[in-house]
């Protein structure tokens, strides 16, 4: 139904150069954001912004989406941790590019949005991706260590059980600062771990123990 739309908004991102690699442009192609979004706002599915999807909290918009998944370079098989479940979108993205044999776990704060991100998750047939309720800022120490963590809000700095949880080699990406925050990419390597700044962005806030 929108498939004109999604293809020019791939044509754009490629264009921008946030679209880099084939995976994700072929990731991007495979799930529809229409099956995430409220009916009300299904007609802005495939403009590059974001929308409310209900308790103060929205979709990110796919320029983002794309942006932190070619930072985490991810691969086939990988286990992933999501912080911020949201709609359920991004971790199907993310679903796609880790492939059947790889494993999404994403944990959200409101129990209602996890319900419907499970919901939105089964319809799109994405059967790689495990929902959980809880505080994220916290982790999810049960399936640990994972070989990247990524956080869809803002941080107040990078929480210590993340750093835990993460594989060695790893890779983390989160938002830093309040509304307004730095992008960091951490990376572990032999129990060090060294950060990079991959520039400014927007985003609700981590709202938990180690959150604001
Ligand atoms: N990735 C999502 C998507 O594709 O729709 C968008 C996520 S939205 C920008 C950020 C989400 O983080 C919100 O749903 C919010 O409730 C959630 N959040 C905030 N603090 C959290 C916490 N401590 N643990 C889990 N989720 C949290």
């Amino acid at each position: 139904m929108f498939e004109k739309e999604k293809q020019r908004l791939v044509t754009q991102l490629i264009d921008q150069g946030y679209i880099k690699t084939d995976e994700i442009k072929q990731g991007f192609l495979k799930v529809p954001r229409e099956e995430f979004i409220p009916n009300s706002m299904k007609d802005f599915s495939y403009v590059d912004t974001p929308l409310d999807i209900g308790n103060g909290q929205t979709i990110s918009a796919p320029h983002m989406v794309v942006i932190m998944c070619e930072a985490l370079d991810i691969k086939k098989g990988q286990k992933i941790l999501e912080i911020g479940t949201g709609s359920g979108y991004h971790a199907a993205i993310v679903a796609q590019l880790v492939g059947r044999t790889g494993q999404v776990y994403t944990i959200e704060r409101f129990e209602s949005l996890a319900k419907k991100a499970k919901k939105n998750l089964e319809q799109t047939g994405c059967t790689n991706v495990i929902v959980e309720v809880g505080d994220g800022s916290c982790g999810l120490p049960e399936y640990q260590p994972y070989d990247r963590i990524y956080v869809t809000c803002a941080a107040p700095c990078v929480p210590q059980p993340l750093i835990d949880q993460l594989q060695d080699p790893g890779k983390l990406l989160i938002p830093v600062g309040n509304m307004y925050c730095e992008l960091t990419l951490l990376e572990k390597t032999e129990g060090h771990t060294i950060a990079q700044h991959l520039g400014g962005c927007v985003f609700v806030p981590l709202v938990g123990k180690y959150g604001h």
